[in-house]
């Protein structure tokens, strides 16, 4: 048996409270000597991060809101467990990324909070589980450019790009982010897409749907904020773009292939007509067991396929004037890094305002849409003018709101707070 297979990982989990942390957790209580859970984060969810520390006894955990450390401080103690170091504040999130006692990285914060301590992981070398995709869309080339100087191994999680990443030579597997797919006989990466909640709704039907109808996904149960974005298609805009900087491919270089059964998570076509593509149930933990330990396989809880009940294979192309954000991230990718950080700022903005019953779900779209015009063409060069950009869209973002705020009653009562 060789030395790896019987390697410990040592864990951080960035997110560990939220739907990707959960399903990882999930994989790793099935390996107890295969993984060793050492720092773990989360907001402010309490309740879900104590039963985490009983259950897995990581080192240290940072709670960012700094009320809620200390409420989780408090129950550590009474369960006599004071000896797991509690941290608060985001840049105690940077501290435990590069922690020298940690190996493997899960980086599954939602949104762009998730750059720097994802950022720091990658300096400091480590092995990347990259679920936080608005890492790489906000900062790109910097990402990579940073990968590639630390040595860092980048194992993509989105479950689209780590299909793309099964199906590539071991090469391009080595190096993502500045491997040359065309030497490697690729012609074309398809990602796919199910078209979301919406996808059999007309246009005029969108302007009403309610929150809790765009966070139904058909196929996949995940955080809010993605589940919105995959209804409006802004989810498969932004995974167009990390495509873009994990495979080191052009925009035009990766089709959008609607597959409404989720089956197959993506392909790779190669010039002599070869397609290979990645397939399972649609469930988080397979792509999150492959890279908790590639280029092992271990068991993940997912049901293998059963192909003879498996609904038949439905494939479409995507129709943009119903789903104009995706559109609008084609463009951001093609115009370069200030259209894509300000596109996700935007978008964080305009989703969160969607999920607080603020605005339409239409509107979504228009918000980004004049954000993204405002800011198209600015430089982005290092991690600084991105935090920079961010700050100033999210700013202008926020002050375009009160045109598009909703009328009726919930959205006046509401507000005034906020
Ligand atoms: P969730 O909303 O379920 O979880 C988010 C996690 O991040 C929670 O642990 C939350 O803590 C924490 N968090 C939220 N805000 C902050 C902040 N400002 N600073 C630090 N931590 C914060 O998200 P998902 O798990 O669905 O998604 C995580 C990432 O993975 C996203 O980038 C998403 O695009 C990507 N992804 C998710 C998929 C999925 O199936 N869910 C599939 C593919 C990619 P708390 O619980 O305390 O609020
Ligand atoms: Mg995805």
């Amino acid at each position: 048996m060789s030395d790896r297979k019987n390697l410990v990982r040592r864990l951080c989990i960035l997110g560990a409270t939220g739907s990707i942390g959960l399903s990882t957790l999930d994989v790793v209580r099935r390996h107890p000597h295969k993984f060793d859970v050492v720092s773990l984060s989360a907001y402010s969810n309490v309740d879900v991060l104590f039963s985490q520390c009983v259950e897995f006894s990581p080192e240290s955990v940072v709670m960012v809101s700094e009320p809620h450390a200390e409420q989780l401080k408090t129950l550590l103690v009474k369960k006599g467990l004071e000896s797991i170091i509690v941290y608060s504040g985001a840049a105690a999130l940077e501290e435990i990324s590069r922690e020298v006692t940690t190996d493997t990285v899960m980086a599954a914060i939602v949104g762009a909070s998730g750059l720097m301590p994802t950022m720091a992981a990658v300096n400091a070398g480590k092995r990347v589980l990259l679920a936080n995709k608005e890492a790489l869309v906000t900062s790109g080339a910097i990402f990579i450019e940073a990968v590639k100087a630390s040595g860092a191994q980048l194992i993509p999680i989105d479950s689209e790009h780590n299909a793309i990443f099964q199906c590539l030579p071991i090469e391009a597997q080595n190096t993502p982010g500045y491997c040359e797919l065309a030497s490697n006989g690729v012609s074309k990466i398809l990602l796919t897409g199910s078209g979301g909640p919406f996808r059999t709704y007309n246009i005029e039907q969108l302007d009403s749907v309610t929150v809790e109808e765009a966070c139904a996904h058909p196929n996949w149960d995940m955080g809010q904020k993605i589940s919105v974005d995959s209804a409006t298609m802004m989810n498969k805009g932004l995974e167009l773009i990390e495509a873009k900087w994990l495979f080191n491919v052009e925009p035009e270089d990766i089709k959008i292939v609607l597959h409404p059964q989720s089956t197959i998570h993506s392909m790779v076509q190669y010039k002599d007509g070869s397609v290979l593509a990645q397939m399972g149930n649609p469930d988080m933990r397979t792509p999150i067991a492959h890279a908790l330990s590639f280029p092992d396989r271990i068991e993940s809880g997912v049901e293998p396929l059963d192909f003879f009940n498996t609904p038949a294979f439905e494939f479409q192309s995507v129709d943009f004037v119903k789903y104009p954000n995706l559109k609008l991230a084609i463009e951001a990718c093609k115009n370069g890094q200030g259209a894509c950080t300000a596109l996700n700022a935007a978008n964080e903005i305009a989703v969160d305002a969607f999920l607080n019953k603020k605005i339409k779900f239409t509107d979504i779209y228009k918000i980004n849409e004049t954000s993204v015009n405002k800011f198209v063409s600015e430089e982005v060069t290092s991690i600084d003018d991105v935090i920079n950009l961010d700050g100033r869209v999210r700013e202008f973002t926020t002050s375009l709101l009160v045109n598009y705020y909703r009328e009726d009653n919930h959205a006046k009562a509401d507000r005034d707070n906020y």
